[in-house]
């Protein structure tokens, strides 16, 4: 009954820990998560204001596919404002999402016979979605020696005459690594005299600790051309459940054909959401997300200085995102069965390494309350301990 098509589709690694989590919590165990992909902070308050504002004004129509002008302005001016990128409103398409967004791109640029380099570890959704259209996925291994980036070199020799595309996620999921300019600058060099196009998912772009945040298309003239420019509000802006996301592109065709697509899918974002993104966007909620970000520092800093300290385990310290990627080859090279039993013996819930493509490794989620931060990594210092 189901397609070729629909069958290269797997389920998320992640969901087989957390359907065990909680299996356990059912049972009533004691369980602590950290497995978790969203802000454990709630939407900032001027955003629910503007959605309530646009219901009780009766803005519960469809709207334009793309999205309605004030928003595309509003995302058009933060580009501009924050990130250096000058795009018009016909080089802007607002989604469901930045998973939405992506799903578009892949489907009206990838099909049989292209690849697309997406370096490991990675955020699972790329791979399946490459498949999905057809596409062969080409891995750049890296590892946390060299803070989880791809080198110039590795990238030059992953480079076929059918690859399509490179895949950058800057800050990372799940090892919250983030390019500098003149790394993106590196990259961009090798790039140049091809038609490789740069899908640039920006998510993370708020929650910067050390350092600075570059978009990929900022850094020369040829990047901005052959990049398109993936975000949204859902990390950044503790707005998961809203299904907001954009991208852009210099290419005016390819915004033209994935709108045709949205058109005969999805048609346009929710109303609601599109007028509670633009304070999202517009510097209105700026102070919200930056005790947000102070926040997660003061959680990565701690979860750090635990972590490392735990004999057998070692982590990089991330510039970015809310995610640890926790190395373990030390103690194991089955994350599956770590986190498995990490989960069944101690009640703490982290994710597999294997899942994002890394075996070795596990990620933990520091979206959680410092209290649970605290006592869950006292747990795995425990576990690791009577592994050892
Ligand atoms: N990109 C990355 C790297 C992510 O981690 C996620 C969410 O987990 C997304 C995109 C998708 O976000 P959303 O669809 O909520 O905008």
């Amino acid at each position: 009954m189901l397609t070729d098509r629909i069958n290269t589709l797997s389920e998320s690694i992640t969901i087989a820990i957390s359907t065990l989590a909680t299996e356990l919590k059912a049972q009533g165990k004691d369980i602590i998560s950290f497995s978790a992909g969203e802000p454990d902070f709630d939407t900032p308050q001027v955003i629910k204001d503007a959605a309530i504002a646009a219901i009780n004004e009766g803005f519960t129509k469809y709207t334009a596919v793309d999205g309605i002008p004030a928003l595309k302005t509003a995302i058009a001016n933060k580009l501009k404002r924050e990130n250096g990128l000058t795009y018009a409103p016909n080089q802007i398409i607002t989604n469901n999402g930045a998973k939405h967004s992506l799903f578009n791109l892949f489907a009206a640029t990838i099909q049989k016979g292209d690849e697309v380099i997406i370096p490991s570890p990675y955020w699972v959704t790329y791979p399946e979605l490459v498949s999905y259209f057809g596409g062969s996925v080409v891995e750049i291994e890296t590892h946390d020696d060299n803070e989880f980036k791809i080198t110039p070199e590795q990238l030059k020799k992953a480079l076929t005459f059918k690859t399509k595309m490179l895949v950058l996620t800057s800050p990372s999921n799940p090892t919250g690594s983030v390019y500098s300019r003149t790394e993106l600058e590196e990259i961009g060099k090798i790039l140049e005299g091809t038609n490789i196009i740069v899908a640039s998912d920006e998510m993370y772009e708020k929650l910067i600790y050390d350092g600075e945040f570059t978009s990929a298309a900022a850094v020369s003239d040829d990047m901005f051309k052959r990049t398109v420019t993936i975000n949204g509000l859902s990390k950044s802006v503790a707005m998961t459940g809203w299904r907001f996301g954009y991208m852009a592109s210099h290419n005016t065709e390819l915004i033209q054909a994935t709108k045709k697509l949205q058109s005969q899918s999805t048609s346009n974002i929710n109303s609601i959401t599109q007028k509670a993104a633009i304070p999202g966007l517009d510097g209105s909620a700026d102070a919200e997300i930056e005790k947000m970000r102070v926040a997660f520092k003061e959680r990565r800093d701690e979860a750090v200085r635990l972590i490392n300290a735990i004999d057998g385990l070692s982590v990089y310290k991330p510039n970015g995102a809310f995610y640890l990627f926790v190395n373990i080859k030390e103690i194991s090279n089955d994350s599956m069965q770590f986190c498995k039993d990490l989960l069944e013996k101690k009640g703490v819930a982290v994710v597999p390494g294997v899942g994002f493509g890394s075996e070795g490794y596990f990620r933990f989620s520091f979206a959680t309350d410092i209290d649970s931060i605290h006592k869950g990594i006292k747990r795995i210092e425990e576990f690791v301990k009577e592994l050892k």
